[in-house]
């Protein structure tokens, strides 16, 4: 759906309390600009929206005028569905508000806030929900897919910690949805995307939190992959719930300060490993990890909580050429560390790696057809395949690596299709078998109802059924 048609911004612009921006204005390049230095669109026009009736007007607009329309929240997403070409960017990012209300502990967060907007206001209180390890990421995109983090294993995914969401629809209207309004709505926002609506506020349940945590890392040399990887496999179960845990294959030591400079860009493995309990609960619980199998160096410290939240921002700067491709794994079985350990060293760039998260604790505990979420809820990992280079030919080379580990460890995955927030290319089939075809049907038949032109097309596209 290319626009062809001519129009006039200006009939926008009065409509608007906000901003908006054509190709020659001030303020364009910047409002297109996502994380993703690969993707460089132009859209015909730019609604920098700062309260859900310019949404609505922006959406009134699109539609006179034939424009295909695409959502911009944080912009942190790899497969740049927020920015077209020639069409409507509804870009939210004004609209990052955080009102926090530590009685009931809980926020109303803007539909254009980042994690960094959010954690700075909830951690005033002592609060925090889950959401993603890099700080700049957008609320909006990663909690409409479901929204994994440090907090995931405690307190599940940030969908399970949503209360309500105001929504603007295709139509125009402004509605809130929750568990007692448009509850079918509710329901295919946990986890369907973009797909339902413009979110312009999400209300989240909070836990305690920090404001200091603690941090473990360990770092393994590549020689001693298989063993770090098994070391790994008994370890994770035995987290207290109170912990989460990332697990980086095919990482490069960071030059870091707390990293020996001799083994910066180091290839290996790490465990990463977050106590949200007191200091002697997360010694205990990190102790078996440095007696089975002495890193090649470690960190443990306290750590604020937004620290924390910020300390990989530095592994993903914006303006990177990202690509990259996920699968779940039940476990791992030697046949998946080997597929692992084979295909790590064939990288090129020190930024690229496999971000793995174990999605269990918490995150389990909620019935597979209680939210939208793609994939099972059963105790699992996520597993991430993440080409990030700093320039398109690199891309070439570790886009290209991202493919055939993927291919080589399809066999062996429990959903070959991954969480929809970490695909690159969203395809029919591949959205299809993220959501199996069970709750895939349900959630087109919710498209239906809600967006049955497809509006909401630029996502991981659930078509209306
Ligand atoms: P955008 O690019 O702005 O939006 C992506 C899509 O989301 C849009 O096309 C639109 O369809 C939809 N959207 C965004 N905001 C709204 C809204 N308010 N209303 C309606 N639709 C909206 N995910 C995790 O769960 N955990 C992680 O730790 C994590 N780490 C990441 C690290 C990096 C470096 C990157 C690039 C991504 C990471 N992600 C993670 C994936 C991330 O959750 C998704 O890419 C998510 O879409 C980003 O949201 P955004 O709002 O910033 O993106």
């Amino acid at each position: 759906m290319t626009q062809t048609a001519k129009f006039d911004p200006e009939t926008l612009r009065s409509a608007m309390d906000g901003p908006v921006f054509g190709p020659d204005d001030a303020g364009y390049d910047r409002a297109r600009t996502i994380w993703n230095g690969d993707i460089d669109r132009h859209p015909a026009v730019i609604a920098q929206c700062v309260s859900p009736d310019d949404v609505a007007a922006a959406l009134a607009f699109g539609r006179d005028n034939a424009l295909e329309i695409s959502v911009r929240g944080g912009g942190h997403s790899y497969s740049g569905t927020s920015v077209g070409e020639d069409g409507l960017m509804i870009n939210l990012s004004a609209m990052k508000g955080v009102a926090v209300d530590p009685e009931a502990g809980q926020a109303l967060v803007g539909g254009g806030a980042t994690m960094a907007d959010m954690d700075a206001a909830t951690q005033s209180y002592g609060l925090a929900v889950t959401g993603g390890v890099i700080s700049d990421t957008g609320v909006g995109g990663l909690t409409l897919g479901g929204g994994m983090g440090w907090l995931t294993r405690m307190a599940g995914l940030a969908i399970d910690n949503l209360v309500s969401a105001q929504v603007v629809l295709a139509d125009g209207r402004i509605v809130r949805a929750s568990e007692t309004e448009n509850p079918e709505l509710f329901w295919a926002l946990r986890g369907g995307g973009g797909n339902f609506g413009v979110v312009t506020e999400f209300e989240y349940r909070l836990h305690p939190v920090g404001p200091e945590v603690h941090l473990g890392l360990f770092f393994w040399a590549a020689a001693e992959g298989t063993d770090a990887l098994r070391l790994i496999r008994e370890f994770i179960p035995t987290l207290p719930r109170r912990s989460g845990a990332l697990i980086a294959a095919a990482m490069s030591a960071p030059p870091a300060p707390f990293v020996p400079e001799h083994y910066h860009f180091v290839p290996g493995y790490a465990l990463i490993v977050a106590g949200f309990g007191s200091a002697e609960e997360h010694a205990a619980a990190v102790a078996p990890i440095r007696d089975a199998l002495a890193p090649l160096f470690e960190f443990i410290t306290p750590i604020p909580y937004a620290g924390l939240q910020q300390m990989l921002d530095t592994a993903a700067p914006r303006g990177m050429h990202g690509y990259e491709k996920a699968l779940d794994l039940d476990d791992f079985s030697n046949e998946v560390i080997a597929v692992l350990t084979e295909n790590a060293g064939q990288k090129t760039s020190p930024l690229s790696f496999m971000p793995i998260f174990p999605l269990n604790g918490a995150f389990s505990t909620v019935g597979e057809d209680d939210t939208a979420f793609g994939g099972a809820r059963t105790a699992h990992y996520g597993c991430n395949i993440t080409a990030m280079t700093p320039d398109a030919e690199t891309l070439t080379l570790d886009r290209a690596w991202v493919r055939t580990t993927w291919e080589a460890l399809r066999p062996l995955a429990s959903n070959p299709a991954g969480y929809v927030n970490f695909m690159a290319d969203a395809d029919y089939d591949r959205v299809r078998e993220s959501y199996g075809s069970t709750k895939y049907a349900k959630l087109a038949r919710i498209k239906a109802d809600y967006d049955p032109g497809n509006v909401f097309h630029r996502n991981a596209n659930i078509k209306p059924g």
